[in-house]
């Protein structure tokens, strides 16, 4: 490539300064640097009939986070003398017209492999090569290439956790410093006809701002990652002692984890950077947990279920999926709703939903219970169902995170014992006897008393009066008796198991409707 000529780094996720390999190759040689982020419809356009404010895609919460993560790169690329450049429509013709206006010879993004991504990639790398434009994608978001764990496995990818850490051994760039901080950055070019936007506020995309209160205390941002990600490591004994199944899911005035998803999510925060902070703690430390139920563990859960999903077709539906059982699911869409709209009548579940709906976040755990509840455990809705739920209303929404985890909880792949399921009354109960997370999130059961506060249809009327919460009035009874449902779901997931070993997977739709 000739000095001189100019470069087009692409933000969309990788929102940060500090190692991006992406940005830093944008960089070299080049006399001129367009930093941009395309605001796309697709994922912004507001929906007036989504369940919740929001667009069709995303809640309120997750867009905010976006839009204050994309101020805090702004403001970090103004330090090192460039800034943020916003464009609005269909990123790929978006990026067309630029290529077309300015003088690009590079264009630098992060690689994506969630399939948004992969097929706008390609039309966008195809027009770059055509026109003769570098192109460099880098796999930086996770600790290993999806693509260089699955040829090492001769194709497919491993599908259990052990496998995946054998293939996986130690990350390459593991022992190297990575790139934390940038000089200069070449100055911004000239942009032409392009209308260049600042960072939107929510009132300018066309949604009405509900003020601080009512959103997520998480605010987006490499700072507040950084922060946080220090925060979460001063205390080294907590983290060589992170054990993930033993964290407290009630805990919500300081979580048990460390709130770093939404920022690993958006690529506010290097997922390897915050691998080898762990490795220096971990130095520094007499004796720390393994995978995987260590913090490092966790991260590479994270890897794996980006591997198993970039490697499978279809993961993100039962059908023609082959990793996933099929399972004759009801459709019952006032049970969905109810569970969506935390009226199951099981404070337990109930607040766990309106934590997700304020905040965008929950709990590892918490996200099991209700995952559970909603498809094999009581209501018997399909996973997908819950999953878009999730998909639109988390703050850390991850597409390979998400639809593996749901179908981990919902017996359909990965985790096989469906006779195990969460108690939506005795598995809160175990962290939180006096019921003080239900109390915070679902305030009418503020003066229930704790005998009654997971199980409130059971309380007499005249204590359902003194705590002024009558049931059936204003909070509901429960959707469905745990007991009887339960059971059921367990007898029809046998079922269901039945037939896809006979079948060897294969099962077609009048199969599955004979056990509907
Ligand atoms: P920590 O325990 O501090 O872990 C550090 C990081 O490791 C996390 O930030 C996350 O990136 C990763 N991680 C932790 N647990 C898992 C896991 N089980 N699988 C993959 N990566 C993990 N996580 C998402 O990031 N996005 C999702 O959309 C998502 N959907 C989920 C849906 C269901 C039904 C369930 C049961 C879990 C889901 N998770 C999802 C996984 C997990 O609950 C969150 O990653 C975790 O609670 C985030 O909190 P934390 O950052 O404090 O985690």
């Amino acid at each position: 490539m000739a000095f001189g000529s100019g470069s087009l780094m692409w933000f969309r996720k990788g929102l940060r300064i500090h190692d991006n390999p992406a940005l830093e190759y944008a960089t070299k040689g080049s006399a001129v640097l367009y930093p941009v982020f395309v605001i796309d419809p697709h994922y912004m356009k507001p929906d007036p009939s989504a369940f919740s404010p929001g667009s069709s895609r995303s809640g309120l919460n997750r867009i905010r986070f976006l839009l204050e993560s994309l101020v805090d790169l702004d403001s970090n690329l103004k330090k090192l003398g460039s800034r943020l450049l916003i464009l609005k429509g269909e990123p790929g013709e978006v990026l067309v017209r630029c290529f077309k206006q300015w003088d690009v010879k590079k264009l630098c993004f992060e690689y994506d492999t969630e399939p948004y991504y992969q097929a706008l990639d390609v039309r966008v790398k195809e027009y770059a090569s055509a026109s003769g434009i570098e192109v460099f994608s880098p796999a930086s978001n996770t600790l290993f290439n999806p693509g260089d764990i699955i040829h090492k496995n001769g194709g497919k990818p491993p599908l259990t956790y052990q496998s995946f850490l054998k293939l996986a051994g130690q990350p390459s760039w593991a022992s190297s410093p990575l790139t934390i901080t940038l000089s200069l950055l070449p100055p911004v070019g000239d942009f032409g006809n392009c209308e260049i936007f600042e960072v939107p506020t929510l009132k300018e995309l066309g949604y009405e701002d509900p003020g601080q209160e009512d959103l997520t205390p998480f605010r987006g941002g490499e700072s507040e990652a950084l922060k946080r990600l220090r925060d979460s490591l001063s205390d080294r004994d907590w983290v060589a002692n992170f054990e993930k199944p033993k964290g407290d899911p009630s805990a919500f005035v300081k979580p048990a984890t460390t709130v770093l998803s939404p920022y690993l999510k958006f690529g506010c925060l290097s997922s390897r950077y915050f691998y080898q902070c762990l490795q220096d703690v971990y130095k520094k430390v007499k004796k720390h947990t393994s995978p995987p139920v260590s913090l490092v563990g966790q991260l590479l859960w994270r890897d794996f279920f980006y591997t198993v999903a970039y490697g499978t077709p279809n993961f993100d539906q039962m059908k023609n999926n082959r990793i996933c059982k099929q399972i004759p699911w009801n459709d019952n869409d006032e049970l969905l709703a109810a569970w969506r709209e935390a009226r199951t009548g099981y404070p337990w579940i109930d607040a766990i939903m309106v934590q997700l709906h304020k905040w965008g976040w929950m709990h590892h755990l918490a996200r099991h219970c209700v995952a559970c509840f909603l498809t094999r455990g009581d209501l018997f809705v399909h996973w997908e169902k819950g999953r878009d739920v999730f998909e639109r209303l988390l703050i850390d929404s991850d597409w390979a995170i998400n639809n593996g985890n749901w179908q981990w909880l919902s017996c359909s792949s990965f985790f096989y014992q469906y006779n195990r399921i969460y108690s939506p009354i005795s598995f809160g109960k175990k962290y939180d006897p006096n019921g003080n997370y239900i109390r915070h999130f679902l305030p009418i059961l503020e003066d229930m008393p704790k005998e009654y506060i997971y199980e409130p249809w059971t309380a007499p009327l005249s204590i359902q009066t003194k705590a002024k919460c009558i049931i059936g009035k204003d909070y509901p009874r429960p959707v469905v008796f745990h007991d009887s449902a339960s059971k059921e779901c367990k007898r029809r997931m046998g079922e269901a198991y039945a037939l896809n070993k006979n079948l060897n997977g294969l099962v077609s739709e009048e199969e599955l409707n004979s056990l509907r």
